[in-house]
């Protein structure tokens, strides 16, 4: 990729970050890819296609260490499950067999799979050399017919972050405004109601929790043309750009996929999230204003009012168990706010939260939500957090998954609420399901077991008394 590319990319005008930044976004240090690489940011965005074969091409270690790092789930063909590299060597690179290899790899998914298109993710070794990707892609789609799309990601271009744009240019450059959505099936055009299609960007179905969401939609006649890209389809990536709203969700990752569709199809675009009752209600509520039909406005209230009602009963149980519970929230961006309203929501106290990736904005919110003292914390190394639990008697750490060994060897009840977890928390089922996870982890007798000392250490002094006798 062209250092011009990379600029244009980085300075991305729809960011709020970037409007405060002359420069754009930050480039990477010596060593700041290791929170993850601009690589592994654009194969977690494209990976939940669920039926594209994905090729990294480089050494083995980039396709090793990254493969389903997110727990994303699919509703249909599991072909995104299958790792696959071309495996680059030193001999490789020395007699430069690199596009070669690249080519034959091509001919061997589409031959063994047969897969609705196949994504090539270029990494460090094969760009340094200077394989011609692009070029190796376009004879193979014109040698077997299937596209072959390639995502030049190297992983010294940029953070993760990059990735995620790489990713989104990637599509928005070779395959949307491919192909017209399929017609509304019979089924689906009800009685007086107007179907109206929609996108949802950044949102990956983490533990199939977007299927908490889908019903809602489905019943206010809103179609999902794509989600990109948690349990997409090719062809559903292709019909992207006839959508009449995109929500970018819970993510700024692929901002500018929302921005290239608005400039080239005029489709507007807002960002929202599914977690926490209030939140999933805006949500519906902006599709609305943003659709502008009087019908399907008064449906949507409709619905908000019903499920917010049913919802209000059905955790009013868990409320008992959960209330006055202390919290300490470590996750970034818009999580650092949407799930403090879902944990008030409970009537948990939250006495602190994460800030590393939120935006001035999403500072805002946290002040609003937990008042003009709200404790943010930066820099969230294991000490510090675990001052922060000691210092303020809390319950229960909810963070990403790399803070769970922090958690569990500090004795203090744990709940991961980034990629990896096993629970989907979206929609208002998922309210359900986070009051249940949150009263199980804080009231599991293992706290109280481990945090016992151990049956040694309570018969030593009985010994010392035998041993005198
Ligand atoms: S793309 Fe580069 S930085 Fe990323 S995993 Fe591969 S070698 Fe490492």
């Amino acid at each position: 990729m062209k250092q011009k590319d990379i600029a244009a990319l980085l300075d991305e005008p729809a960011c709020s970050h970037n409007k405060k930044s002359k420069s754009g976004c930050a480039r990477p240090k010596p060593g700041s890819t290791a929170g993850g690489c601009a690589f592994d940011g654009a194969q977690i965005a494209l990976l939940p296609i669920a039926d594209v074969a994905h090729i990294v091409h480089g050494s083995i270690a980039c396709a090793g260490s990254s493969w389903d790092n997110r727990g994303t789930r699919s509703s249909g063909p599991t072909l995104y499950k299958i790792g696959m590299t071309t495996d680059l060597t030193e001999q490789d690179v020395v007699m430069g067999r690199g596009e070669k290899r690249l080519f034959h790899s091509i001919h061997q998914a589409i031959e063994t799979y047969s897969p609705a298109a196949v994504f090539v993710y270029n990494t460090c070794i094969p760009a340094l050399v200077g394989d011609d990707v692009e070029a190796v892609c376009k004879s193979a789609e014109e040698r077997w017919g299937t596209p072959v799309v390639p995502v030049d990601a190297a992983g010294f271009y940029g953070t993760k972050n990059l990735g995620n744009r790489i990713a989104g240019e990637a599509m928005v450059k070779y395959v949307m405004g491919r192909r017209e959505p399929d017609p509304v099936p019979a089924a689906a055009q009800r009685e007086g109601i107007t179907v109206h299609d929609v996108n949802l960007i950044g949102e990956y179905n983490i533990a199939g929790e977007l299927w908490h969401v889908l019903p809602l939609l489905d019943e206010l006649g809103l179609r999902v043309l794509c989600t990109l890209s948690g349990d997409a389809r090719y062809r559903e990536v292709q019909t992207m750009h006839r959508a009449e709203v995109n929500m970018m969700v819970c993510s700024k990752a692929m901002i500018n996929v929302a921005r290239k569709l608005q400039e080239a199809f005029d489709t507007p675009w807002f960002e929202g999230s599914f977690y926490g009752v209030t939140d999933v209600s805006n949500a519906l509520r902006d599709f609305a204003r943003l659709i502008d039909d009087p019908d399907l406005t008064r449906r949507t209230e409709a619905l908000i009012a019903r499920e917010e009602a049913r919802i209000d009963a059905a955790l009013e149980p868990w409320r008992e168990r959960l209330r006055g519970r202390r919290v300490l929230l470590y996750t970034g961006g818009v999580k650092s706010w949407s799930i403090i309203s879902a944990l008030q929501d409970l009537g948990m106290e939250v006495v602190a939260t994460g800030t590393k990736k939120s935006t001035e904005e999403d500072k805002a919110r946290i002040r609003e939500l937990m008042g003009q003292d709200a404790v943010m914390v930066e820099d969230g190394n294991p000490r510090a957090l675990i001052n922060i639990v000691r210092e303020n008697n809390v319950d229960i750490l909810i963070a990403g998954g790399r803070n769970m060994y922090t958690a569990l060897k500090a004795r203090i009840p744990f709940l991961d609420i980034n990629q990896e977890r096993d629970f989907g928390y979206e929609g208002y089922e998922g309210m359900i399901e986070l009051a249940r996870q949150l009263a199980l982890t804080i009231e599991s007798p293992v706290w109280e077991a481990v945090r016992r000392p151990a049956p040694w250490v309570a018969q030593a002094p009985a010994l010392d008394t035998a041993a005198e006798a």
